[in-house]
């Protein structure tokens, strides 16, 4: 049974003119009648140009905006009609992890208090016990659990980004959308945070919405690709045939 099913997704932007008085002149359609299944412990990849609609998929399977028509269900239940609690609930289990490691994390923050936020904002365990687990998670992605007193500034790109996902991982998700996690860092540092991301998905059976807008990244942590292209998804591929082509 999937996790995650999208049916026939549609979000559409009125685009707007006029410096003043802005009239709307049509309409974007950002995302175009897209279906796709993401089972449990899966992969899958979307990939496509800059402003092909990948960003707008991402958070739509997040419910973070709402469809302008579809379907999208979550463990089978359609999250286009959850009550305040049900999306309490998935807010928990859907984790994102973003593009940005240096704007996204709070720089007033300790590394712990950022890490423990999601537990705090979910009421998971008591002050002791999450401070077990930021020490835990800390380990989880290879940093130590002296780091936890520090703020986000005194780490580089890479560090900042196994933070974000110690974030991510705090709450127990089943879903993860990491959405472009290592587009701002070095091609060197990628393929750790790329092998990091795929050893807890094994460790733990996460399921990932991976966003990229290269093919290069996804290319070894996806199980299929998605690719996108003006809103809609033009071809999608598994693994295998990954591998096959050059
Ligand atoms: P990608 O993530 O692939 O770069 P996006 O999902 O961000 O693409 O954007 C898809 C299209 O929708 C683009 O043409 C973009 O300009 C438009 N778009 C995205 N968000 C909005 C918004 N809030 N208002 C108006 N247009 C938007
Ligand atoms: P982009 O990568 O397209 O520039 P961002 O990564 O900055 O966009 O943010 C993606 C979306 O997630 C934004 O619409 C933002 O409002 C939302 N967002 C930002 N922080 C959080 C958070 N901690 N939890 C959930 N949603 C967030």
């Amino acid at each position: 049974k999937p996790l995650l099913e999208l049916e026939d997704i549609r979000k559409l932007y009125p685009v707007k003119k006029g410096l003043i008085i802005q009239k709307e002149v049509g309409t974007v359609r950002a995302v175009d009648g897209v279906s796709f299944q993401l089972m449990p412990g899966e992969t899958l990849a979307v990939v496509g140009e800059s402003g092909c609609g990948k960003s707008t998929t991402a958070r739509l399977a997040m419910r973070l905006i709402e469809p302008t028509s579809g379907t999208i269900r979550y463990d089978g239940q359609d999250i286009t009609k959850a009550t305040r609690q049900d999306m309490r609930r998935l807010r928990r289990d859907m984790q994102i992890i973003f593009q940005d490691p240096y704007s996204s994390l709070n720089p007033r923050m300790t590394v712990e208090e950022i890490i423990a936020e999601p537990m705090v904002v979910h009421n998971v365990g008591d002050r002791a016990s999450r401070r077990d687990r930021v020490r835990e998670l800390l380990r989880l992605v290879d940093l130590a659990p002296y780091h936890a007193d520090r703020y986000p500034h005194e780490f580089s790109g890479g560090q900042r980004q196994r933070i974000g996902i110690a974030r991510a991982l705090s709450v127990s998700p089943r879903l993860i959308v990491c959405d472009e996690p290592v587009s701002a860092l070095d091609v060197s540092i990628q393929a750790q945070i790329v092998n990091l991301l795929k050893d807890l998905q094994k460790e733990f059976g996460l399921t990932y919405l991976f966003i990229s807008h290269g093919l290069a990244v996804v290319k070894h942590v996806s199980d299929r690709v998605a690719v996108m292209y003006l809103g809609q998804i033009v071809e999608i591929a598994d693994k295998k045939n990954l591998y096959d082509n050059p």
